[in-house]
């Protein structure tokens, strides 16, 4: 085993945007900071990547919301080169009947109204306390969750205080936002949205959130969670809404490492690691795929917390509990992904002519009751021959990404199986669906399919491959109520630290979990910063 020479303070696996804020925000604490990356870019779900000779496009992650506005600033991204706009309009939902509702850009109350003037007048309503909810779970977002701990009062203690610092924040609630908390946090999306309307377009467009990398049918209990998981975001200043950023997601990831490195960290792509390096419990350093020892006093991962402690330790280093807890980690967004490069811009049969609509969130899937058949029929069968698909044009806001009067788009594609039956692998289906992705496109907008240049896919299969994305689970596990805050990725271990000491993890599998937010970067560094300033670490 060759060793470097350098001596690290900490080793970060893995250099996805989390990775990167984790980094930055340690170099920036003084400390000498290496980050490992196992492709030949950083960024890992957040990237943007030629896939058609002339066309660009984020190749999984690709809309942006949720990315924290304190990390924004203290990495100074602007100044690192990153611009994100608002979509012009923010939904386009067609309908199964040839109408449209469209949401955003003064239309909402009027476009809702067009099915259903009681809905429209509910609107303000349901969005004001949504808002009010969402407000705790921004607040929750930069903390660390209050650990769950074993022993005495002098290691129950500070978190009992974390408890009741959160606790105080929910008392500050009136007592109809604490009975919202409670609806968003048990029941489903479904039932949700029937409680408050009545036309289907509208519950559609606001109850795909609540499937959005979310293997499951909208009246599974939990889904209402992970619709409020995606209205916790803002675009600059503006909350809840989604937007683009200039260059793709890439320029978020390019942004971030350029942070990092202008604050010290050294940013090595191609070198994957093999394992940790663990002596008499305690996290020592790293080994790389070709061999090389790096050792640090501490080290932190990015990974799915299943592919670290699975794959990346020796069994014999953990308790057999919470390695057998670990590998019943639930992953499996059950998400398709294409990217296409486009002659020209999709007509849709609802509203033909170019307009603010291609800029939106499009998306395919007209009833709550049809996202629940999807569901039920890829379980039965690998995928639904009417699936669920959003459609983002983003070179409609960025000419960047494609050539001259031409486009590119993205397709997000909901409830795949991760895993076929009987064995079967992705790569003997991926492109008959995304053939079937393509002519659901083409039934709302006949020309889409011709238009089709040239086309990138991304079955489960090939996100675990190319990210590291177990089972292509987009957010590194499953958000349902037993994953989440302290049991983010496990009760006890939900402050960013695991069962050995200085092994560390900064990834979506710890809390407030996935999409491009930079928190769990945020929050590991938080608590590393700690441990060095306490000298818990040496
Ligand atoms: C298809 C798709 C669509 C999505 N859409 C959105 C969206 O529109 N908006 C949004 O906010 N979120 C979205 N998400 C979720 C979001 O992108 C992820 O939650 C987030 O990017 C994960 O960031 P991370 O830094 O925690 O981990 P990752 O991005 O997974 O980074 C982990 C890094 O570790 C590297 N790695 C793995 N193994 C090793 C090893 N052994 N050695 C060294 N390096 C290793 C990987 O290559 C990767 O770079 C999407 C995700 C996917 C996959």
């Amino acid at each position: 085993m060759a060793g470097t020479g350098t001596h690290y303070d900490a080793v970060i696996i893995g250099g996805g945007h989390n990775g990167l804020v984790c980094a930055a925000y340690l170099a920036a604490a003084g400390l000498k900071v290496v980050v490992l990356e196992r492709r030949g870019v950083v960024g890992g779900a957040a990237v943007t990547e030629e896939f058609y000779p002339g066309f660009r496009n984020s190749v999984a992650s690709y809309t942006v919301s949720l990315l924290n506005p304190k990390i924004i600033r203290d990495l100074e991204l602007a100044a690192n080169g990153l611009r994100i706009v608002e979509r012009k309009s923010s939904n386009f939902l067609p309908t199964a009947d040839g109408r449209y509702l469209m949401l955003g850009n003064g239309k909402t109350h009027s476009e809702v109204a067009k099915f259903s003037p009681k809905d429209a007048a509910r609107l303000d309503e349901y969005a004001a306390s949504l808002n009010r909810v969402a407000d705790v779970l921004r607040g929750l977002v930069l903390e660390t969750p209050p650990n769950v701990v074993e022993g005495g009062w002098r290691q129950a203690l500070p978190e009992l205080l974390r408890a009741g610092r959160t606790g105080k924040m929910l008392a500050k609630l009136p007592m109809a936002a604490r009975r919202d908390l409670l609806a968003l946090f048990a029941t489903s999306a479904g039932d949700f949205l029937d409680g408050w309307f009545e036309s289907d377009p509208i519950k559609a467009i606001y109850g795909f959130d609540g499937i959005v990398g979310n293997y499951a049918s909208p009246y599974t209990p939990g889904t209402a969670y992970v619709l409020l998981h995606h209205v916790f975001g803002e675009v600059n200043g503006k909350k809840g809404a989604w937007g683009h950023a200039i260059g793709g997601m890439g320029a978020i990831t390019q942004a971030m490492a350029k942070a990092a490195a202008n604050r010290g960290a050294d940013i090595r792509v191609n070198t994957a690691v093999r394992e940790v390096i663990v002596e008499k419990g305690t996290a020592v350093g790293v080994v790389t795929d070709t061999g090389e020892a790096i050792r640090a006093k501490a080290i932190v991962s990015n990974l799915n917390p299943k592919l670290l402690y699975r794959q990346l330790i020796d069994a014999a280093e953990l308790p057999a509990d919470f390695r057998a807890r670990i590998g019943r980690w639930r992953c499996g967004s059950g998400t398709f992904r294409m990217n296409v490069a486009l002659s020209e811009l999709p007509r849709f049969s609802a509203l033909p002519d170019p307009g603010e609509h291609l800029t939106a969130g499009i998306i395919l899937a007209p009833t709550l009751s049809y996202m629940e058949r999807a569901y039920f029929d890829a379980r039965l069968h690998g995928w639904s021959k009417q699936p669920i698909v959003e459609l983002v044009i983003p070179s409609t806001l960025d000419d960047s990404l494609a050539p001259p009067d031409r486009h590119v788009a993205s397709l997000f594609c909901q409830h795949v199986a991760p895993h076929l039956a009987d064995g079967e692998s992705w790569d003997n289906h991926r492109e008959t669906v995304a053939d079937l992705m393509i002519d659901t496109v083409n039934t709302y907008a006949p020309n889409f399919k011709a238009a089709v240049l040239g086309r990138q896919i991304m079955s489960p299969l090939d996100l675990e491959r190319t990210f590291g994305l177990i089972d292509g689970d987009i957010f590194h596990g499953a958000l349902t109520l037993d994953q989440l805050f302290s049991a983010r990725p496990m009760l006890g271990h939900g402050n960013y630290r695991g069962p050995l000491r200085a092994l560390y993890m900064c990834g979506s599998g710890t809390h407030p979990g996935g999409g491009v937010t930079g928190a769990p970067g945020h929050n590991a560094a938080r608590e590393i910063i700690a441990d060095f300033r306490h000298k818990r670490l040496s």
